[in-house]
């Protein structure tokens, strides 16, 4: 039910607004002053329909109108001042005062009834379009996260790499610091998926992708699933010396989760890891980076896997 409240400081007056407008569908409430009603409005999030008197002491109508409009909230407030002037003046001054709607005494009632009935359908239109905008920005939040989360272990996907992976050379560049990236790929994964099926590959992925976050902790670095049984890491700030540190850790963490993996040497799941670093000059190839990355991978592929190669550029 549509909240209307009534606000004049004469009784007389209150009660027989109030026995007019009680038969038409609202949830009256009345208050007998404009500081009472300001009161009121202030601790409410509804939105209401208000007739306000205009002459009353401490607060009157024309400053109520400008308290209410003053507020973030004050759209769902919709006022008709009702008042024993008759002049344009007065009109004018009340609605530029923020008044919605403006009838003189004696009124009418019917006539006041329908220009309630017009407050009704704009404070209900607008109710509709906040609500609709709220669903809106949510859907926009939660497609900006699909776009960039990776629909199987749930991190950052490759577009989210490359997205951050400009930008962090750009920054790098600019504040000359150095940026390192770790190329990651996971042993003898299609035997794993001949021995395991599809199935126990992706929760071998899932467990993968875990460790490897929780093994980055500072903020500002990245860890993404570039596809298939790849990742990619992003190290802001960071020499070779350091990335090849965290390496090290990541390594070590899929180690520790200790899968097994009859189709390796080792009889366990592990990881080979490719290193590169470098301070991004102005007119440096951002690509280089990254396939000195992939190189070292190949390195670390090729002795033997389960360990650490880098490149320092
Ligand atoms: P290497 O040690 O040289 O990396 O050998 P590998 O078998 O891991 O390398 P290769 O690139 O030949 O095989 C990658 C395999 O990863 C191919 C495919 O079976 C598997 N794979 C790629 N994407 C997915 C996926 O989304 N889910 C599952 N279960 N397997 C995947
Ligand atoms: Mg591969
Ligand atoms: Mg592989």
């Amino acid at each position: 039910m549509m909240k209307l409240l009534l606000v004049d400081d004469e009784e007389l007056s209150l009660a027989y607004l109030k026995q007019i407008v009680n038969p038409w569908g609202y949830e009256v409430m009345t208050a007998s002053n404009g500081k009472q009603a300001w009161e009121y409005l202030q601790s409410e999030c509804e939105p209401v329909l208000a007739v306000v008197d205009w002459v009353m002491p401490e607060i009157d109508g024309i400053e109520l109108c400008r308290k209410i409009k003053g507020r973030a909230e004050g759209h769902k407030i919709y006022v008709i001042m009702l008042t024993m002037r008759t002049d344009k003046d007065g009109l004018v001054l009340a609605l530029n005062s923020g008044a919605d709607d403006y009838i003189s005494k004696p009124f009418h009632a019917e006539e006041l009834r329908s220009r309630l009935q017009v407050g009704r359908r704009l404070l209900e239109y607008q109710y509709t379009l906040a609500c609709l905008t709220e669903e809106l920005i949510c859907a926009n939040l939660e497609l900006n996260r699909m776009v960039s989360t990776d629909g199987l272990t749930e991190i950052a996907n490759r577009r989210h790499f490359e997205e951050r992976y400009k930008d962090e050379w750009r920054r790098a560049m600019r504040e000359e610091i150095p940026l390192a990236v770790i190329m990651i790929d996971i042993d003898y994964f299609k035997k794993y998926n001949d021995f395991y099926g599809h199935i126990g590959g992706d929760h071998c992925l899932k467990r993968v992708a875990q460790a490897l976050s929780q093994t980055i902790s500072r903020a500002g670095d990245l860890v993404a699933r570039c596809g298939g049984e790849e990742f990619a890491v992003l190290l802001p700030n960071t020499d070779n010396v350091g990335a090849i540190v965290v390496a090290e850790a990541l390594r070590s963490a899929v180690n520790q989760l200790a899968l097994e993996h009859y189709g390796s040497p080792s009889q366990l799941l592990s990881i080979s890891l490719g290193v590169a670093a470098s301070f991004p000059q102005q007119g440096g190839n951002s690509e280089e980076l990254l396939k000195r990355a992939d190189q070292a991978l190949y390195q670390a592929k090729t002795a033997g896997r389960n360990n650490v190669r880098s490149i320092s550029v």
